[in-house]
């Protein structure tokens, strides 16, 4: 039986779980939430006093997998970006949809070793704010020219990474 697009593509990516596109998932009730907290996930109050808020990087992702498959939520069931349609109507070819993955997947890979090179831990943090914490933590610091160089790298690595995650899986 051909894998389908799913397979093909997000088991090799990953970046609508991994803190990349989004800080958090929206859950749908509060059972929902407390079942991913009973797997130890951990969940944020939202202000909408909704379900509640699947905080990214998700825990439950291993490697580019989901490890609670059958016991996502639904707005993990539901997703599927820009790139994922595409694909599945033809506009875009598989391997050109693979090829983006890994682009977009080499550029964060730039902006997570120069976030690390500033001196900011390897937190478990959304790529953006992650980025941002960085940023203000070695301006905090009086920088010296070599840190003004890498923070000036780091802030044109994410801002073509966001280009990228926006024209590519996002969309607009
Ligand atoms: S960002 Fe798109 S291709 Fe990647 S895992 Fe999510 S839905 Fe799949
Ligand atoms: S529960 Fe699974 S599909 Fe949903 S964000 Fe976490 S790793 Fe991704």
């Amino acid at each position: 039986m051909k894998p389908s697009l799913t397979d093909t593509l997000c088991t090799r990516c990953g970046l609508c779980c991994d803190g990349s596109l989004f800080a958090d998932v929206e859950l749908a009730s509060g059972g929902e939430a407390s079942a991913l907290e009973v797997m130890g996930l951990e969940i944020e109050d939202d202000d909408d006093d909704g379900g509640g808020l699947l905080v990214q990087p998700c825990g439950a992702l291993k490697g580019t997998r989901c490890s609670i498959y059958p016991h996502r939520p639904d707005c993990c069931r539901t997703f599927k970006c820009r790139l994922l349609q595409e694909a599945e109507r033809g506009m875009v070819e598989v391997e050109r949809a693979k090829e983006k993955i890994a682009q977009a997947l080499r550029r964060i890979e730039r902006v997570k070793e120069l976030v690390v090179q500033l001196g900011t831990g390897a937190e478990r943090l959304p790529l953006k704010e992650h980025c941002l914490e960085a940023l203000a933590l070695s301006e905090a610091a009086a920088a010296g020219p070599a840190v003004k160089r890498k923070r000036a790298e780091l802030q044109a690595a994410m801002t073509s990474v966001e280009r990228l995650l926006q024209a590519a899986f996002l969309g607009g």
